[in-house]
């Protein structure tokens, strides 16, 4: 029996299992990957005392510091969270187990544009990752879409490889911030496409075009393309959790300052809940908060000392 199993080793997941492991929690990871989403970003500039590092680099000090701390981590998914009496059950591909708490920690996944074509050429052409696949763009006319700040690097980034960007937005304004919309305004080989959508993507073996629509006169055209960047936002997958745990519109978990769900013994951290601002740094934070609150959650029903939330 665990006492904390944490389900994804993003930010959130790894300080989780650090927190934890400090309270000297037994303490399982089960996760996909180990870095979640930081393992996508070149160069983190917004991790305080961090400077200019790669995600992955920071990611494997994260994961250091908590197997060091005798965090266990395993790679496997997590196919169902079920309450057994006073305790969970975990069922995985790598097996089940048994904790006292849990903490969901499992981040977000690239959203898509579920249209035609799309998950046939998914790695053909079509690519949910402008860090990871940008050098496969070079010499060579590429779409980026989105109109955050994903899409905006992005597309900083992939002019760097390719001749031409077209970076396609369904709106005339940006999420993204001002700074990185300049910056992308004054690359001679970006062409801003606005109030478009694409409806179709097209290709026999791989990418060839993409058909793109005006939203507002309603206009068809298609473009030739040899690779189109989907950085439209992340989702939330919580199958696995959800007939326990409350959610929001967006299908994430709702949890209170305290990392807490509706349902006793779960916690969540990170991109998967419902705080506002999708940051590293709140991630890891966050994480740390619920394995506290799983710590003081175990203190209460075994009757130890509890941790001080206020510091009064
Ligand atoms: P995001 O901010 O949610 O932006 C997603 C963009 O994709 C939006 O412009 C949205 O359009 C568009 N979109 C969504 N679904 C679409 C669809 N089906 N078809 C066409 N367009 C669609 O996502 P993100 O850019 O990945 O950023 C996520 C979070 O990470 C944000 O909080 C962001 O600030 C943060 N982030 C930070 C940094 C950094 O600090 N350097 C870097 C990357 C990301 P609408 O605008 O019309 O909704």
């Amino acid at each position: 029996m665990y006492d904390v199993i944490i389900i994804g080793a993003g930010a959130a997941g790894l300080t989780a299992a650090i927190y934890a492991r400090r309270r000297l929690l037994k303490t399982l990871v089960i996760s996909l990957d180990i870095g979640g989403q930081a393992l996508l970003t070149e160069q983190i500039e917004n991790y305080p005392g961090y400077l200019g590092k790669s995600g992955p680099k920071l990611m494997r000090i994260f994961e250091k510091q908590a197997r060091d701390l005798g965090a266990e981590i395993l790679i496997g998914y997590v196919t169902k969270v079920e309450k057994v009496d006073d305790h969970f059950k975990i069922i995985s591909s790598i097996g089940e187990f048994e904790a006292k708490t849990v903490i969901v920690a499992a981040g977000k996944v690239p959203r898509k544009l579920n249209v035609p074509g799309e998950d046939k050429l998914l790695g053909k052409g079509v690519s949910t990752c402008v860090t990871c696949d940008a050098p496969f763009a070079k010499n060579k006319v590429v779409a980026v879409v989105g109109g955050g700040n994903s899409a905006l690097e992005g597309a900083e980034v992939v002019s760097k490889f390719a001749n031409k960007v077209y970076l396609i937005h369904r709106r005339e304004h940006f999420r993204a911030e001002e700074i990185n919309i300049e910056k992308v305004k004054n690359l001679p080989n970006v062409e801003f496409i606005l109030n478009h959508v694409i409806t179709e993507v097209k290709g026999e073996k791989r990418l060839e075009s993409i058909v793109i629509q005006n939203v507002k006169t309603g206009e068809i055209k298609e473009l030739k393309v040899d690779m189109v960047f989907l950085e439209i936002g992340h989702e939330t997958k919580i199958d696995f959790v959800k007939h326990l745990v409350k959610i929001d519109e967006y299908n994430q978990i709702i949890t209170n300052k305290a990392g807490e769900t509706s349902c006793p013994g779960i916690f969540a951290a990170g991109d998967v809940t419902d705080s506002p601002y999708k940051q590293l740094v709140i991630a890891a934070a966050e994480g740390a908060i619920a394995a506290l609150s799983a710590y003081n959650y175990i203190a209460k029903k075994e009757g130890k000392e509890s941790v001080k939330i206020d510091w009064r």
